[in-house]
């Protein structure tokens, strides 16, 4: 007889892990699955990123309501979390920099924004040049922002214990399994993986990170959507900078409508310093090497050729920042010079050592732009989360909470509960919390 689940989550990133977690708790008679592809849990970007638990100031009240709370109680609920589980977390600030007027500008808006999405005067700081140099010295900007409610984790460790906890709940986890195809079964799904195994499901939770949409339109969702994925790549500083600054800085984006952010000066939560990431384009969500590029090519830009990026690639401004990005990429120089602008003191030279590089992969649009946050997707049977970007980690766990909440709602899966208290939390306080 073949074991037949009541929700499958595709995916065991930050994002699939959490929303395991909490599944574990309010639902703990239910058969639930969670099917990864590699042999551990957060194997791709969710332990391949800068590890911030990110202020919510860059994020647009409005815009961004959700985000910006994810981002907001993402902060103390990892803290708490980590504190329960023994695991590394570091309040070690952010600070923020702008290099002219245009930047001071965007900088005034990011305070007004981090205000606005919950921090308070004790949590951010408007500074001028010469106030940020008492604290740190050796940055050289126009203006700055200051906020210390800002943290530095491993977030792949954090990906295991949500496994560890939700295993003992009963989820099960089953990994080297990649789903290669899903084909209607009566009410529910029926899902092959690449192992030749079947698995009979009612439900599919598609949190597959840079793989989301493929999947998404294996199941005719999204279809007017295509993706691009950036390799966001680090250089490993010399210990002789490891005590540089106290908090990692970054600088205002030029660009902010694209997914080119420039490098930051990075504190890990280990004490250990990086610079990075640019966003390299690149062919396949896991396109860490040559040869893996090699081979999705073609299929990839038949495939964006022929949907919205289309435009994309043919924008000016798009292959004017790409052919930046790939400089970055191909010199550790210019690299190194992006972040020289801010911190002169590092030299080129005593980078030698590249970090670990994670991919982001954005969503486009059927007119060729770049959307601009998460988008959810469902029918009856299917919930699909894509576009799971920065500050994706940090919000991972109320960003959970909300989406469970929202396939409750909807009607999509049951409203019977078995719990509020999910570890830590209750479940409706987050929910308040969140605003919904
Ligand atoms: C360079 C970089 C730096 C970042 N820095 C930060 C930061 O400092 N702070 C922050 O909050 N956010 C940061 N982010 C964003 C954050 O890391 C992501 O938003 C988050 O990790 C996404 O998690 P996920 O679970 O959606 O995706 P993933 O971690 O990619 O997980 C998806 C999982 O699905 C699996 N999968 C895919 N297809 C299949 C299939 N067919 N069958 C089975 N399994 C499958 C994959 O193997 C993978 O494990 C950064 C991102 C990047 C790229």
């Amino acid at each position: 007889m073949q074991t037949k689940y009541d929700i499958t989550i595709i995916g065991g990133g930050i994002l699939g892990t959490s929303i395991a977690y909490f599944l574990s708790f309010i639902f703990q008679s239910k058969k639930i699955l969670v099917v990864e592809q590699e042999n551990n849990v957060g194997f791709h970007t969710s332990s391949r990123n800068t590890g911030k638990v990110h202020a919510p100031y860059l994020y647009n009240p409005e815009k961004k309501k959700i985000f910006a709370k994810a981002a907001f109680l993402g902060f103390e609920m990892w803290e708490t979390f980590a504190h329960r589980h023994d695991l590394l977390f570091k309040k070690d600030g952010v600070i923020e920099v702008s290099s002219d007027e245009k930047g001071t500008k965007v900088l005034e808006k990011y305070y007004d924004w981090g205000l606005k999405n919950g921090l308070n005067e004790n949590d951010i700081y408007f500074l001028s040049g010469n106030e940020i140099k008492k604290n740190e010295p050796e940055i050289e900007c126009k203006n700055a922002i200051f906020c210390n409610r800002d943290g530095s984790v491993d977030y792949g460790s954090f990906t295991n214990t949500l496994m560890t906890e939700s295993k003992k709940n009963g989820i099960e986890f089953l990994f080297e399994s990649k789903v290669k195809q899903i084909d209607k079964n009566g009410n529910g799904w029926k899902i092959k993986l690449n192992n030749e195994k079947m698995i009979l499901t009612d439900f599919i939770i598609n949190s597959a990170g840079g793989n989301s949409i493929d999947i998404a339109h294996e199941m005719n969702i999204g279809e007017k959507f295509t993706d691009v994925h950036f390799r966001g790549e680090y250089w490993k500083a010399p210990k002789e900078y490891h005590k540089l600054t106290k908090s990692s800085v970054y600088s205002v984006p030029d660009f902010p409508d694209y997914p080119f952010l420039d490098p930051h000066w990075i504190i890990r939560v280990d004490g250990t310093c990086e610079i990075g990431p640019n966003a390299v384009p690149i062919f396949s969500p896991y396109g860490y090497n040559k040869m893996e590029n090699i081979k999705e090519f073609i299929p990839k830009i038949l495939e964006m050729l022929g949907s919205g990026a289309r435009k994309t690639i043919f924008d000016k401004q798009f292959q004017e920042l790409a052919l930046n990005e790939i400089q970055s990429s191909l010199s550790k120089n210019a690299m190194v010079e992006r972040v020289r602008k801010f911190l002169p003191k590092i030299n080129p030279e005593k980078f030698v050592q590249k970090g670990t590089a994670g991919i982001r992969s954005s969503v486009i649009d059927s007119n060729g732009k770049f959307v601009p946050d998460v988008i959810l997707e469902y029918d009856s049977n299917s919930f699909h989360i894509l576009n799971y970007n920065s500050p994706g980690a940090t919000g991972a766990l109320p960003f959970s909470i909300y989406l469970i909440n929202m396939m409750i709602d909807k009607g999509l899966i049951s409203n019977q509960m078995d719990n509020d208290i999910c570890g830590e939390w209750k479940f409706s306080e987050i929910i308040e919390k969140l605003g919904i």
